[in-house]
């Protein structure tokens, strides 16, 4: 099967598709009737969409039997590239989290570091981290730059475990002198995308088309789909990564961080 990817950023690309998989219930008669009662369609009510019952669970269908794929960003900050390309991307296996957590604070004493990744191992999968992609590149370096800056939420969460030592060292600031800040560019396989968030998306992208329809533009921003993933990741679906040079660091006040480091063991 020949594969089609939604990517969030190219706008009028999957605004034009739209017709080749949903023209049979985004009809022309709906467009003339949103263009001449001019609702406010929002993403999150859909009550602007006469005969919802019935148009948005065949759009639903329609949108994840069309794609193939959604296209999706990571950020990170690991110590080696090389190992998503090997491995791809990890949500319930964290043993590569773990051997970074093992390498970085090995001048503690290894007791001390198996107990910590032990009380997580025993609170289950749940709190050892789903994989977390956003639909645009340009909002991770946005908002959500800790995680480039300073690693994985699991990651985060180990070093905050460890007992901080007398002399004051935050250890979770220890993390910013490891590894690369890096964004990874995956094509999530729609069936690994939860049936909730395919309903997320197919809202989003209503919203996006009942605004231009009925032509009045909502301006809530543009904040990307959020895909939360619960299955490891395969490498074949990885397309690439880069390093942003510059990102917005919330962890201090907004300041822009100047990433030291361009390149990598893969692409250096
Ligand atoms: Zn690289």
């Amino acid at each position: 099967m020949k594969s089609k990817v939604l990517d969030w950023r190219k706008r009028l690309s999957w605004l034009g598709s739209i017709r080749h998989y949903a023209g049979h219930v985004l009809t022309l008669e709906l467009r003339q009737h949103l263009s001449q009662e001019r609702p406010q369609c929002w993403s999150d009510n859909l009550s602007w969409l006469p005969d919802y019952e019935y148009i948005f669970p065949e759009f639903l269908n329609s949108l994840i039997s069309y794609y193939t794929h959604f296209k999706g960003f990571h950020g990170c900050r690991p110590l080696r590239v090389a190992n998503y390309h090997e491995h791809g991307l990890l949500g319930q296996n964290s043993s590569i989290l773990e051997g970074l957590f093992k390498e970085i604070f090995s001048d503690l004493p290894a007791q001390e570091l198996e107990g910590v990744i032990s009380q997580f191992e025993r609170r289950g999968n749940q709190e050892r981290g789903a994989i977390w992609l956003v639909g645009d590149d340009r909002y991770l370096v946005k908002e959500c730059g800790h995680y480039l800056i300073q690693g994985s939420e699991y990651l985060m969460a180990l070093a905050a475990h460890l007992d901080n030592p007398p002399d004051g060292e935050d250890y979770r600031f220890r993390l910013r002198n490891y590894g690369v800040p890096t964004i990874l560019e995956v094509d999530i396989p729609v069936e690994l995308v939860s049936p909730s968030q395919h309903a997320e998306l197919a809202k989003m992208i209503l919203s996006e088309w009942g605004q231009l329809a009925s032509r009045r533009p909502l301006f809530f921003g543009d904040t990307p789909p959020c895909y939360v993933i619960r299955h490891d990741i395969p490498p074949e679906y990885i397309r690439g990564h880069y390093h942003p040079g510059l990102i917005i660091d919330p962890h201090q006040g907004h300041r822009l961080y100047s990433n030291p480091v361009s390149t990598c063991d893969v692409c250096g």
